[in-house]
């Protein structure tokens, strides 16, 4: 920028990002010239605005920078189609935001991010609202939601170091990925069309020995990996591990954390240039929470803190008492938010990708709970034992606080089912999925510690307005916040049965259902906290449960669409040429050995009712699913269609898998059609 604008805008939009200002036209011009001149040296020739609507993927639609004047062809690219733009908004799923006859939303330049080109393209991170100003889009919500956090955050810094004059939030997002051949994929409708296996029975071994994730990475993949980090350093991703995970042909790559806003865009941009190299492999990337079931799905484990403009990480214990006293306010308010907000932190993460994966044996449980090791817990059990924070207490418990060692040793004491977990600086919020937007949830995140830390600087005052002094003060809010989010404080086996009894003895919900979960963002506390801090107005709130049901119903549809029609076009046919060559089979015994065949041709005579009883009852299944999601179509009410969805279609769904996998072990594998768990999985 310094090279291709004036000093006067260069300064202009380094003032726009921190305070928020507009950006002036004349300023937007220079700008918009000097990314035209530096994106056209690159050997870029489009432009597009890139936005990230409510549906989880990027949308993008390409300008040319040439414009036609006359027989002349121009290069141009001006200050407001930098600064906005119209694309044809009207086919994203709105909630009923825009209305046809005003069909219009805009994206706009978001100055937060860089923009960078990619394949010839030079790509504008912009935000997407509509034309009376209501978020349609995911980065809107967030943005905001940071401007929340920093306000209510720097408060209470404030409280410990008057110096600290702003708090951004800092993310590293893992990202969890499966891989499979290109061919097999192109011969699987259902990953083609829905990103998961509708069908497949288990391979014999899958995940037991934990040998994929113990062993070397293939060199194949090795070689993808390299490639797709190449590309993304070249974007200005700094991608720092890469390993096997747990499932066969399942991997993970981590960048080094940053701000919130250029993490969550590089990471969309990261799922964006995976696929596209993938292609140079002859590989696809499963993005998908859960594309095989019952081996372990895939997750975007968010690390999440907080940090201040004085470089502190107020997630991180210190060297002294005041630290730590920081340190304390800072988790516990935390804490509180999760304990006050457990419904909705797990509905943000809910999807209907998602919900293949949550409260499965190997994921992150559906139910929320917060683990802090054993070091915290001791110093949380002794602060709740004083009865009441009084002047000697107040210093016994400084006592207390002091022993918080700087570095909280992390690998030792890590819980890995746990869906909230503290990892020594900062919070691991484990049950994302692997396929979402992280802003989705990290402004429900942000918006609820928000509340939280906005209520322990009140808390604070109100107390020292009364005379208190303030490290006296702030023990007592520590406390009291501490003693309020018990319910969530959760040190044992997430997966364990026990737990999830003791989860519903403390009140604690399980997701159990999807759209169900969806309400959460529409409750009486939710709406409160998003319009306080100024997230999202009821509109926005009911828009984004609607657009969320949509989806959940669309993709739902997609799925059950796509298990009719393989079962029709693949197994059944599959099934009933495996029974003729039965037939023909028995057909020759008999003609051969006459009587005798009854016994020479048992197994295949056996094999050939079995394979009847699953092919008829697969056809009536199929025919019941085509009827159950009639009956939710005809459902005007969104939420209400979604609900069925997720009871009726989702379980006949199931009867369906069930007649197709017990074909595909009775059917010849030369006439299966479609590639099977241990091809996809061992390939
Ligand atoms: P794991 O052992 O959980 O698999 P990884 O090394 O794969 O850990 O990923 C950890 C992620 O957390 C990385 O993206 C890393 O940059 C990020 N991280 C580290 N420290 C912080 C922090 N203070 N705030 C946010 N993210 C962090
Ligand atoms: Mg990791």
């Amino acid at each position: 920028m310094r090279r291709y604008v004036s000093d006067a805008a260069f300064k202009s939009v380094l003032k726009a990002r921190e305070t928020g200002e507009k950006i002036d036209r004349t300023v937007a011009d220079e700008v918009a010239a000097g990314m035209k001149t530096w994106a056209i040296e690159q050997g870029a020739t489009h432009y597009t605005h890139l936005f990230q609507p409510l549906t989880g993927a990027t949308a993008e639609k390409h300008e040319a920078f040439i414009t036609l004047k006359g027989a002349q062809a121009f290069e141009q690219f001006k200050g407001s189609a930098l600064v906005q733009q119209e694309p044809d908004a009207s086919s994203f799923p709105n909630g009923g935001l825009r209305n046809t006859f005003e069909a219009r939303g805009y994206s706009a330049w978001d100055p937060n991010s860089p923009v960078f080109i990619l394949d010839g393209t030079l790509c504008i991170p912009s935000v997407f609202v509509s034309y009376t100003g209501e978020a349609l889009d995911m980065k809107v919500p967030n943005l905001k939601s940071i401007h929340a956090i920093d306000q209510a955050a720097t408060a209470v810094a404030r409280l410990f170091d008057p110096d600290v004059r702003k708090v951004s939030v800092n993310i590293g997002l893992e990202q969890e990925y499966f891989l499979v051949d290109e061919a097999l994929y192109n011969a699987r409708p259902d990953l083609q069309l829905s990103g998961r296996t509708v069908i497949g029975h288990t391979s014999a071994k899958d995940q037991q020995l934990s040998d994929h994730y113990f062993g070397a990475i293939p060199s194949r993949v090795e070689a993808f990996m390299k490639d797709f980090e190449t590309e993304a350093y070249r974007l200005g991703i700094q991608l720092q591990t890469r390993h096997n995970e747990v499932a066969p042909n399942q991997f993970e790559c981590a960048p080094v954390f940053c701000e919130i806003t250029k993490a969550i865009d590089q990471n969309m941009l990261l799922m964006i240039v995976m696929q596209k190299v993938a292609e140079k492999h002859h590989l696809k990337v499963l993005f998908h929470e859960k594309p095989f079931a019952g081996i372990n799905g895939s997750g975007k484990h968010c690390n999440w803190s907080l940090q201040t403009d004085t470089g502190v990480n107020l997630l991180s214990p210190g060297r002294t008492p005041m630290k730590n006293l920081s340190f304390l306010a800072f988790y516990t308010s935390v804490l509180r938010a999760v304990s006050r907000h457990d419904e909705l932190l797990m509905a943000s993460v809910c999807s209907l990708n998602n919900s293949h994966r949550l409260g499965g044996h190997e994921a992150p449980p559906a139910v929320m709970s917060v683990f802090s090791g054993s070091t915290l817990s001791r110093v949380f059990d002794a602060i709740l034992r004083m009865e009441d924070i009084t002047e000697e207490t107040g210093a016994e418990t400084i006592k207390i606080v002091s022993t918080i060692p700087e570095i909280i040793p992390d690998n030792t004491d890590r819980n890995r089912t746990s869906p909230f977990a503290f990892t020594g600086n900062r919070f691991e919020f484990r049950a994302l999925g692997a396929s979402a937007n992280a802003a989705g949830t990290t402004f429900v995140l942000n918006a609820v510690v928000a509340d939280s830390l906005k209520e322990f600087r009140a808390e604070v005052d109100a107390l020292t307005a009364a005379g208190e002094p303030c490290s006296k003060a702030v023990l007592t809010v520590i406390r009291s916040f501490l003693s309020e989010s018990r319910r969530v404080m959760f040190e044992g086996n997430g997966y364990s049965a026990e737990w999830q009894d003791e989860a519903r003895r403390r009140g604690l919900k399980a997701v159990t259902n999807v759209p169900e979960a969806f309400k959460s963002f529409a409750s009486d506390e939710a709406v409160r906290v998003f319009t306080e801090t100024g997230v999202l107005n009821r509109t926005e709130i009911e828009a984004r449960v609607e657009v969320l049901e949509e989806t959940y119903v669309k993709k739902l549809q997609i799925e059950a669409r796509v298990l009719g029609d393989i079962c029709l076009n693949h197994v059944i046919p599959a099934a009933v040429s495996y029974q003729n060559i039965l037939a023909r089979s028995i057909q020759a015994g008999k003609d051969i050995f006459g009587e005798e065949y009854r016994d020479l041709c048992k197994a295949g005579m056996e094999t050939y009712r079995k394979i009847s009883g699953y092919v008829n009852a697969l056809s009536t299944d199929v025919e019941a699913l085509v009827e159950a999601r009639k009956k939710a179509n005809r459902i005007e009410d969104m939420a209400s269609r979604a609900r069925l969805y997720s009871t009726e279609v989702l379980e006949q769904m199931a009867k369906v898998r069930n007649s197709a996998d017990h074909l595909e072990m009775l059917v010849d594998d030369a006439l299966w059609p479609l590639p099977k768990y241990r091809e996809l999985l061992f390939f």
